[in-house]
């Protein structure tokens, strides 16, 4: 493990295995990476594809995703987390060198289970994504990168092609010590369940999509 930037952590915090997946009707196996931050629900887990002939040098393709009980697991069409992980998925394992780092307390953009269902219900009588959030008494957005960016630094990582819609998502990498050397943008279509959603991404929360 390289030399850590900032942050001391305990010789713990940071655990290797590897990982098979069925994707796209094949088997691949990813090197899996799980990482303990300072509190018991910060954990990340990093999922690496490196080709063996991979170039030495090569840059890794990686993408922050923010864990999504509804979406990545039941493919909910209220967001768009489960397309786009799959897009992600499929860029990375294509890649030479690429990475998913998977981040479960992300979810609701970092509010949590309960308080997005909340939100979800408040949208049901036609408040948006941002309204909503406000009224659960929540941040419109939580989320931070911290422990990601110590991971991705961690593991020989620290300049990266990021892939993400999100301009505050690559600020807040960049301010971490991470170096976004091009983002380069995952479009999913939407659905008539997520268009609202989407939208408020684009018009409110600068989402280049
Ligand atoms: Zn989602």
């Amino acid at each position: 493990m390289g030399a850590l930037k900032s942050v001391k952590m305990p010789a713990d915090w940071s655990v290797e295995t590897v990982l098979p997946i069925a994707f796209e009707g094949r088997e691949l196996t990813l090197e899996a990476h799980a990482f303990q931050g300072d509190t018991a629900e910060e954990q990340v887990l990093v999922l690496i594809h490196r080709a063996p002939d991979m170039a030495k040098g090569t840059l890794p393709v990686v993408r922050i995703h923010s864990g999504c009980v509804t979406g990545d697991i039941f493919h909910s069409l209220r967001c768009d987390c489960y397309q786009q992980l799959q897009a992600a998925l499929k860029v990375i394992t294509a890649s030479a060198f690429g990475a998913i780092v998977y981040v479960p307390y992300h979810e609701g953009r970092g509010i949590g289970l309960f308080k997005k269902i909340q939100a979800y219900a408040l949208q049901d009588q036609g408040q948006d994504t941002i309204e909503a959030n406000i009224s659960v008494g929540a941040p419109v957005d939580s989320r931070d990168y911290d422990l990601s960016a110590r991971a991705l630094i961690d593991l020989g990582m620290g300049e990266i092609k990021l892939l993400s819609n999100n301009p505050a998502k690559e600020a807040a990498l960049k301010a971490k010590g991470i170096r976004i050397a091009e983002r380069v943008s995952i479009v999913v279509p939407p659905n008539k369940f997520n268009k609202r959603y989407l939208e408020t991404k684009r018009s409110r929360m600068s989402h280049k999509i």
